[in-house]
């Protein structure tokens, strides 16, 4: 019987047990459309890491001897849209079986079922055989809970895969060592150089350019950093565990005007692509650690597992539970709109100057940029989610919406009243302050609370529980924060109030 499996641009997976074979009577097929490049606007880092890996993987499984075909965005007979290549495919090799892979993003799996529910041959989905879990463990784990807390599900996951235990104890003799890993970062070791490929991606940028696809962001074309091969996302592997594994944790949520990436493994690409498994992350990561045990402390490794095995996953499943209603979620009833300056990163305020910029140039910036500067601005301002999640799903090069939205809609915006985070990631300039080197060199001042200097999430952050304190009145994890606003003086509050209202009317001109 002959058949067609489609591979999506984020389903890079040289492992899965469909290429473990080759077949005449298989042909894969891999396309590069307009239907995903245009149904938000992407940061041009991010349309050239999927097409080039795409094309990479491409080159491989077509080298490992399988049969596959391949759709250019410029190709003149590309039709730029699933259905259309399907069909197009189906015809032209005399297909009687269509497969594919359950994609991860509610929207592609819908598109699916709709189009084999039109065909007229046999078609049938396959498990991806990326993740820990199915789509619905997450769901299924919490059946009858009313807190979805992320920390049961990542015990139940170390138990269940046998990882960093010892029998039924965790190692180290602790589950959570969240504590250990706050550390501001003052430059006392020096962070390893970025891994960088330095790849001449000239070619795909003129074909994007050519093809008019609208994208955002800043491109060096002759020295693209991000790993766009199997080899190349593993070498970004090898790379962490010998360089930055050692202080993971440690300055896990620092940030620091001159060092970008700190010691965050940038592999949320190479995995988010399914170039490499979450498995295959942690075992090596695990190995390395156990083969230098006298170097690398246990509050390093656990600290980046529980990323992996617990939020990676915890979100995924967060994510099928809810949708569709997720995407429609906004309990706060915020409705202001993203200034400009996300997309000039124009701005007086140092942090998020140093956030927006290095995400306008790097398409990444590290997770407590991401929440508790951007996302912490945004909700402080009261944007509407729908906005934030645009943004947020365009700009990164790892944001696939299976993971962009609950982190962005929910984690951040608490947009989803709290299914995912138990109290709001909102915080004044102080939290900035105590984790990075911003508030030394900017042209606020972190200690005043109004009048023209004052920091705006000092102003903002008073001014969000004013308006919120309804809302969040019952909510237990909120009543010191609350108690706090209550000690505020009326007159004080009245200034903070009239201050922030100026900021959210003009907030490109601060
Ligand atoms: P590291 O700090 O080295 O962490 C290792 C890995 O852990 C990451 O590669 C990632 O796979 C995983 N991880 C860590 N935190 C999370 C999390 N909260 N959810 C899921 N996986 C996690 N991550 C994305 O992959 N895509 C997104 O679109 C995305 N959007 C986000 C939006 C907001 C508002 C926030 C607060 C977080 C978002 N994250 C997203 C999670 C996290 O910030 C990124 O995974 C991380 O910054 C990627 O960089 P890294 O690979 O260097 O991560
Ligand atoms: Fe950001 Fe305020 Fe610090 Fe400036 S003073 S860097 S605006 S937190």
């Amino acid at each position: 019987m002959k058949k067609l499996r489609l591979i999506l641009g984020d389903q890079l997976n040289s492992k899965h047990s469909w290429l473990q074979e080759s077949d005449d009577n298989t042909i894969y097929v891999l396309a590069e459309m307009r239907q995903e490049t245009d149904y938000v606007k992407h940061h041009i880092q991010k349309v050239v890491a999927f097409f080039m890996s795409m094309r990479n993987f491409y080159t491989a499984i077509k080298e490992n001897g399988h049969q596959a075909v391949y759709f250019q965005i410029t190709d003149v007979e590309n039709p730029q849209d699933l259905e259309k290549i399907i069909a197009i495919c189906i015809e032209k090799y005399n297909i009687q079986k269509f497969e594919y892979l359950l994609p991860d993003e509610y929207r592609l799996d819908q598109q699916l079922k709709t189009i084999c529910s039109n065909l007229k041959i046999e078609s049938e989905a396959f498990d991806s055989e990326h993740f820990y879990t199915t789509r619905h463990e997450v769901s299924d784990f919490f059946e009858g809970k009313k807190l979805l807390l992320m920390e049961n599900f990542y015990r139940s996951m170390r138990k269940k895969h046998h990882v960093l235990m010892d029998g039924s104890t965790p190692l180290g003799n602790q589950w959570n060592f969240d504590a250990d890993n706050r550390k501001k970062y003052k430059g006392e070791v020096p962070v390893p150089e970025e891994k960088n490929f330095h790849t001449n991606v000239s070619e795909i940028v003129a074909q994007i350019k050519e093809a008019g696809i609208v994208t955002f962001g800043n491109i060096n074309p002759d020295n693209f950093s991000w790993p766009t091969s199997r080899e190349q996302s593993l070498e970004v592997l090898d790379y962490f565990c010998k360089n930055l594994l050692k202080h993971f944790g440690d300055y896990e949520d620092a940030m620091h005007t001159d060092e970008k990436f700190l010691f965050h493994s940038r592999l949320s690409f190479a995995m988010n692509s399914k170039m490499l498994s979450p498995k295959e992350v942690i075992e090596t990561v695990i190995s390395f650690y156990h083969a230098n045990e006298t170097d690398i402390t246990i509050s390093q490794v656990e600290g980046f597992v529980r990323q992996i095995l617990g939020w990676r996953e915890y979100i995924r499943g967060i994510y099928w539970k809810e949708m569709p209603n997720y995407a429609q979620m906004n309990v706060l009833e915020n409705t202001n709109k993203l200034p400009d300056f996300f997309w000039t990163g124009k701005t007086k305020m140092n942090c998020m100057s140093h956030a927006i910029n290095q995400s306008l140039d790097e398409a990444y910036t590290h997770h407590i940029q991401r929440l508790m500067v951007i996302g912490n601005f945004a909700l402080l301002t009261q944007i509407h989610p729908d906005e934030v999640d645009a943004w947020y799903l365009g700009v990164y090069i790892d944001a696939i919406e299976w993971v962009e939205m609950p982190n962005t809609r929910g984690m951040s915006q608490y947009a989803d009243g709290g299914i995912i985070a138990t109290k709001p990631y909102v915080s004044s300039g102080s939290y900035i302050n105590k984790m990075s080197n911003n508030c030394a060199k900017c042209h606020y001042n972190v200690k005043e609370k109004f009048g023209d200097k004052a920091c705006p999430f000092n102003t903002l952050y008073w001014n969000f529980l004013d308006e919120k304190k309804e809302y969040f009145k019952g909510n237990q994890r909120m009543g010191m924060m609350l108690n706090l606003l209550k000690k505020i003086n009326p007159e004080e509050l009245y200034k903070i109030k009239v201050k922030a209202n100026e900021i959210i009317d003009s907030m490109d001109s601060y």
